[in-house]
């Protein structure tokens, strides 16, 4: 663990290892890249500007292949398979890269960085394709804690290579397959090497996070930074430069303890786990673990987590209903003493979202002492210390615990305070149920508030003759079709299951 210091205060370059578009995502594709997703937010709200870039892999092994199966072009089928993508992480919130450079758009990029690696002695040709000297680079393994010289051969078997842990930087054309022409003869560039002209082009030969799946570290990752520094050192073959200052891996998503994986055939499709949960809770479950950590992924789990965000929203959705709204919350929030302190405080610039608010609240539980300042201070201290969420989750559930006390009573101030900082928290989770997730339809929301007023109206009228029968029954027919009615001392509430 070390203090995180930009390489230009202020601003943080981020590179994250994006898909092979070969096939729909799984859940295990969100997975990982949501924690980049939450480290931006983060870093946002923090007073940093990002640049976070996510490459697409769309020509690749598999890619090909897929494509001869379908009967379609390998063209057609990343074209389909990014979208499919990007209609994913958008559904479960995840903002989209600040640059998404496509591995087919760099094809003379990687022809610039192969040259160099060849000039400086850190490559050579071979059976029409290019092979890195692993031998050549001294602080090779070093990512993986690795020792060269107790390695296996590399995947690639193809003749040409010097030293069995050679990989491939590009890959003689195959009859049939896509190709390029280059210095080395037609052929299509290897998987590392994309990654590593991408990221060379937007972020530089050095930038702050790179990031991606525990499954990347060795090979890819450290055959990423082997070609990257050693082009960069050009002809020292020393281990003198670090292509990122700061390496982020993502644990796996397991089930049932087995990690979830294409090739073993116990992938969910993404579609298909939206068609259980919604997409909230499922991004709520995707990062209720701390992103270094393995998470099962069973209807048990998805259960939990959907009990639990659930408490978040409802009190969330109770406390804007009795306070009249959020701008309401916010302005009754600032009559509470000073705001909280905020991204103005931390860093630069403030932007959008609740964290732009007033939060306020200095008035908190007489008995515990909890205020929702301390409760954004523990939030933020869990978030700096390596993103962990399970403390900034229970700093939200604090919160919620102590707004949920004056719900019913009449100390709407207290309430702004607790419901305006847990909305700010869930803000920076990419979870606030009012901003991030408003609800579907809201068109038809006046309809459904009048024929729900008639529908509670019928039924007070039963309890009130005393027909508690009836007045049940309503609320079990309404329940039925996913209106659930709640009695508190105000009256009746309701809102959708
Ligand atoms: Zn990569």
């Amino acid at each position: 663990m070390r203090p995180f210091e930009p390489l230009r205060p202020g601003h943080v370059g981020v590179y994250v290892c994006g898909p092979t578009v070969q096939s729909p995502p799984h859940v295990g594709h969100l997975r990982t890249a949501l924690p980049f997703d939450l480290l931006r937010r983060w870093l946002v709200q923090s007073g940093h500007e990002v640049t976070l870039v996510q490459n697409v892999t769309d020509i690749d092994d598999k890619i090909i292949t897929n494509a001869d199966r379908d009967g379609t072009s390998v063209w057609e089928l990343a074209t389909r398979q990014t979208r499919a993508f990007d209609d994913a992480y958008r559904t479960i919130g995840i903002l989209p890269p600040t640059i998404q450079p496509r591995a087919t758009g760099h094809i003379p990029e990687m022809i610039a960085l192969i040259s160099a690696l060849i000039d400086g002695g850190h490559a050579y040709a071979g059976g029409g394709s290019v092979w890195f000297r692993v031998g050549s680079f001294a602080g090779y393994g070093a990512l993986s804690h690795q020792r060269p010289d107790a390695m296996l051969p590399s995947a690639e078997s193809e003749s040409g290579k010097s030293d069995p842990r050679d990989f491939a930087l590009w890959k003689a054309a195959r009859p049939g397959e896509p190709f390029w022409s280059s210095p080395w003869g037609e052929g299509r560039p290897g998987w590392h090497l994309e990654c590593s002209a991408m990221a060379g082009k937007y972020l530089g030969p050095a930038f702050d996070i790179h990031g991606g799946g525990l499954d990347l570290v060795f090979p890819h990752h450290e055959n990423e930074r082997a070609q990257t520094v050693c082009a960069a050192d050009g002809a020292t073959g020393g281990d003198t430069g670090e292509m990122a200052r700061y390496w982020m891996h993502v644990g796996l998503l397991t089930t049932g303890g087995t990690k979830m994986s294409k090739s073993l055939g116990n992938s969910v499709l993404v579609a298909d786990a939206l068609g259980a949960v919604r997409p909230q809770v499922l991004r709520y479950h995707l990062l209720s673990a701390h992103y270094r950590s393995t998470l099962e992924y069973t209807p048990e789990a998805l259960d939990e987590s959907a009990a639990a965000h659930d408490r978040v929203e409802t009190f969330v959705r109770n406390a804007l209903d009795i306070l009249g709204g959020p701008g309401e919350a916010a302005a009754l929030a600032a009559d509470d003493g000073p705001s909280l302190p905020g991204a103005a405080v931390r860093g630069r610039a403030a932007r959008g979202g609740p964290g732009s608010e007033a939060v306020g609240g200095t008035a908190g539980d007489a008995v515990t002492g909890l205020t929702p300042q301390r409760a954004w201070a523990d939030f933020e201290a869990a978030m700096d210390d390596d993103l962990a969420v399970g403390r900034a989750l229970a700093a939200i559930f604090g919160a919620v615990g102590q707004g949920n006390q004056v719900l019913s009573k009449a100390h709407s101030r207290q309430l702004a305070g607790w419901v305006n900082v847990t909305r700010r928290m869930l803000g920076v989770l990419g979870l606030d149920p009012h901003e991030q997730w408003p609800s579907a339809g809201a068109e038809l929301r006046p309809a459904l508030d009048g024929v729900m007023q008639i529908a509670l109206d019928l039924r007070s009228a039963a309890r009130a003759r005393r027909d508690y029968a009836e007045a049940d029954s309503i609320r079990s027919r309404l329940a039925a079709v996913g209106l659930i009615v709640e009695d508190t001392p105000e009256g009746q509430r309701w809102h959708l299951a």
